[in-house]
């Protein structure tokens, strides 16, 4: 016999599988919006949630149209249509880690409140070092709750090498980070969070497509020491966030390994890229980085969040956070590791376990040929844009992310990008690059092909045309 908990809970988890199937199924034919840009008070409405929190659900009925509701307003990241953010259109495996997490809420932080948990993150962390070609009894990660927590991780790390008092005495006032000014806000946030104040941010210039020139970081470093500075990190992107571009990871090795300077890959959205053969080429280098920050909720195709931090250097952790919580840190005998002296943390949801399922759904290979596919599109999507008369591509893309223009002004693509936000068939965003406005897609949804990107530009020459 069930008891009552188990009944009602078999029955809703029936329901909601149900109602995910067919959002799936939907998701990949293209049926229905790709995104739902309804005003707040429209959704309010329709979630009744007031209501709700007030009584409970009163039926099952009750519960299930909620599921729907919650469902309908919702930006469908397996959509073909879907080209925004760098959000993971989800192996939808990984539902399942969020699912069983829920029934278990087992944090993945000490050992002993989640045996399966810990042991999961560590062979996530293991593959990933493994990617990096990293020597796995040498280095040393952890997951955590998202990029901007990783670079913020991997900076406090670099800081405590440097002056390994900070942590008990205060950050000095000479420390500068390097990094190219396409770097995304986060390291911007994490240098002034850390109390170097985000002045010292010393922004390497970046060519036409916003790539690091390696020669700006070598004459910043030359100014740090004449300026009595020192350099703390040096950044560089894998790739950048606006175009999707590398950075060149092994020239600005050369130059740290020169100059003793850590230096630290951002490599959330672009890291994945080592887990295919036609792709690893762009992060050539990156295993002679001393931090890299890798996102699995972007192109690993894990639900958010789920980031990893990883050091080259083991020992880099014990710069990082040099603090003692004697009821957690205590020495003996123990069957497992604790994560928790390596996070900013303490309660953390087991990214292991949903990363994991992502992964093993369909092993590397099926990763790979998302990757490759993704990439593929990018580059299909650049022929046909700059066929079109009046339109423009201001690169060739490396990655899965296109910038592009079309005909008119700035102030046109802003508004071409707000007609297709509320006519729900595409959703795609918009950056600047030196300046100047563009149109931007990220091939995220395994269902998008070039057809959806020829639909799209029909679409928008047809608005232009219209309005
Ligand atoms: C997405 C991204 C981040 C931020 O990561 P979150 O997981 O969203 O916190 C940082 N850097 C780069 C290059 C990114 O693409």
């Amino acid at each position: 016999m069930d008891t009552p908990e188990a009944s009602l809970f078999r029955k809703r988890a029936a329901e909601v599988a149900e109602q995910l199937a067919r959002y799936i199924d939907q998701g990949y034919q293209g049926l229905g919006p790709a995104v739902s840009n309804r005003p707040m008070s429209d959704v309010r409405g329709s979630l009744q949630a007031g209501r709700l929190l007030r009584d409970g659900f009163a039926s099952d009925q009750q519960f299930s149209e909620f599921v729907s509701a919650v469902l309908s307003d919702t930006t469908h990241l397996h959509h073909p249509g879907y080209m925004g953010h760098q959000v993971g259109s989800v192996e939808t495996a990984t539902a399942f880690g969020d699912f069983i997490h829920g029934v278990i809420n087992n944090p993945g932080s000490i050992y002993e409140m989640g045996p399966s948990a810990t042991v999961l993150e560590t062979v996530v962390l293991e593959w990933m070092m493994e990617k990096i070609a990293w020597c796995r009894s040498k280095s040393a990660g952890v997951l955590t709750h998202g990029g901007s927590l990783a670079n913020l991780t991997a900076l406090l790390a670099a800081r405590g090498r440097i002056a390994p008092k900070a942590w008990t005495e205060g950050t000095p006032g000479d420390l500068v980070v390097i990094a190219p000014a396409s770097t995304h806000y986060s390291v911007a946030r994490a240098v002034s969070i850390i109390g170097l104040g985000s002045n010292q941010v010393w922004a390497a210039s970046v060519d036409q497509e916003q790539r690091l020139l390696s020669e700006s970081v070598e004459s910043l470093i030359e100014r740090a020491k004449d300026e009595g500075k020192r350099v703390m990190a040096v950044v560089v992107n894998a790739c950048a966030t606006t175009t999707g571009l590398f950075d060149p990871i092994a020239q600005v090795a050369t130059l740290c390994e020169k100059h003793g300077t850590w230096l630290h890959v951002d490599g959330c959205h672009g890291a994945s890229f080592l887990v295919s053969e036609q792709t690893r080429h762009l992060l050539d280098g990156i295993d002679r980085a001393d931090s890299v920050v890798w996102d699995a909720h972007k192109m690993m195709r894990t639900s958010a969040l789920a980031a990893a931090v990883l050091f080259k250097d083991a020992e880099s952790f014990n710069h990082a956070f040099q603090q003692e919580a004697s009821y957690l840190f205590y020495d003996h005998e123990r069957n497992g590791v604790d994560y928790l002296g390596r996070a900013v943390e303490c309660t953390k949801s087991p990214m292991g376990l949903k990363t994991f399922l992502a992964l093993a759904a369909g092993g590397e290979t099926n990763l790979a040929r998302y990757l490759d596919s993704r990439v593929a599109l990018a580059s299909q999507a650049h022929q046909a844009i700059s066929q079109r008369p009046g339109f423009e591509c201001p690169y060739q893309p490396e990655s899965n992310i296109l910038c592009f223009r079309a005909p008119g002004s700035d102030a046109d693509q802003v508004a071409i990008r707000d007609a297709l936000l509320r006519d729900g068939r595409f959703h795609i965003t918009s950056a600047e690059i030196h300046g100047r406005r563009y149109l931007r897609l990220t091939f995220m949804s395994a269902s998008t092909t070039p057809d959806t990107v020829e639909s799209l530009l029909d679409w928008i020459e047809q608005w232009l045309i219209g309005r």
